[in-house]
């Protein structure tokens, strides 16, 4: 049987680093953290990295990947990952990555998204292409922003104008259509060892000031011409109706199926569909990360559903280096990188 002793499990030192080291220290594995100068102080005080590599900033990643591909080093990808380094960088990394590369292009692409949600059979949000058709409730949504910083609501085309203008942010944009509901945020994992796959957890995010605007009386909102934005600060953990499961499992199904149409090897590892659910329970599915998300971090300690399935408190940090280890021990190795 291979040795997992000759790897080593790496990661950004952001977003769900901090669960995608402990789970594989839990798996056995030594752990490398690249950290920006300043934030090292954490990872040194959960002590979930055996070496920490600090760079001036992350975008310096490839001054350091020598070394990684000297260590023997897969690297662990995540949101800040992707946002930091983009995925035509992404694509060039010669260091093991886990997952595959190809597929980062077709969640970073709202167009490419699009089309591989449709094929998947998800019900999506209306697109408008014109403001002047707007009708009802929409999002705008700035390409690049960052956690759903700078989005803001319109009504009808005058209030869409007045807003942008307000913004002063001529950057490209989506206009979708709003779904008034609730947000639930599936954590998937899809295994290609075993063909299965597992739902592990679920969240919504805690947004500023979406998530308090409801603090003050309507008429207070108008008062003080409150908008709302939708700016992440954390996540909160979710169960749902289990009525709902078979339903969200055939959802990531058909995205995996889909995948492998317009991507060789297709999507694999942990994957999150982004949806809100209207109270006639229709969903309607707004993105797709094709990596972990940092929602799964409530769930360091395993989540009630994956303590259905493990005996162990299983993360989907950990899982991703369970993943590694049976590819490693199987000589499949190849079939989790990409
Ligand atoms: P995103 O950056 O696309 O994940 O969106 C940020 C937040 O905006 C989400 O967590 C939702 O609360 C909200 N949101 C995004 N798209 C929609 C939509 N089509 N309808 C209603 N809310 C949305």
């Amino acid at each position: 049987m291979a040795d997992i002793s000759k790897y080593k499990i790496c990661t950004l030192a952001s977003h769900s680093a901090l669960q995608i080291l402990k789970g594989a220290k839990d798996e056995g594995f030594e752990t490398i953290a690249i950290c920006q100068k300043g934030r090292e102080g954490i990872y040194e005080s959960y002590n979930v990295a055996d070496k920490i590599i600090t760079l001036d900033k992350f975008e310096d990643y490839f001054k350091i990947e020598e070394e990684l591909v000297k260590d023997n080093a897969i690297i662990i990808p995540h949101g800040s990952f992707v946002s930091y380094l983009g995925h035509e960088k992404i694509e060039s990394i010669k260091a093991m990555h886990y997952g595959n590369k190809k597929i980062i292009e077709w969640e970073s692409d709202r167009e490419k998204e699009r089309k591989w949600l449709l094929d998947a059979k998800l019900n999506l949000p209306k697109i408008y292409k014109d403001p002047e058709e707007i009708d009802g409730p929409v999002i705008i949504k700035f390409h690049g922003a960052q956690g759903g910083k700078g989005y803001f609501i319109a009504n009808n085309p005058q209030e869409y104008h007045e807003r942008i203008n307000e913004s002063g942010n001529n950057d490209e944009h989506a206009i979708q259509e709003y779904i008034v509901g609730v947000p639930l945020y599936t954590h998937y994992f899809y295994s290609r060892l075993t063909d299965e796959l597992e739902i592990m957890s679920f969240d919504k995010r805690y947004e500023s000031n979406a998530d308090s605007i409801g603090r003050i009386s309507a008429k207070d909102q108008l008062d003080t011409n409150i908008r709302t934005s939708y700016t992440i600060t954390g996540n909160i953990p979710l169960v749902v109706r289990e009525s709902l499961l078979p339903i969200l499992h055939e959802m990531g199904r058909n995205v995996i199926e889909s995948s492998k149409k317009f991507v060789d090897g297709g999507l694999f590892g942990p994957f999150c569909l982004e949806a809100i659910i209207d109270p006639n329970l229709q969903f309607f599915v707004f993105e797709i990360s094709a990596r972990i998300v940092a929602g799964t971090n409530p769930f360091i300690n395993g989540s009630p559903y994956t303590w259905l399935k493990y005996d162990v408190p299983m993360s989907t940090g950990r899982r991703i280096a369970l993943d590694i280890k049976q590819a490693i021990q199987e000589d499949k190795l190849d079939m989790v990188l990409g």
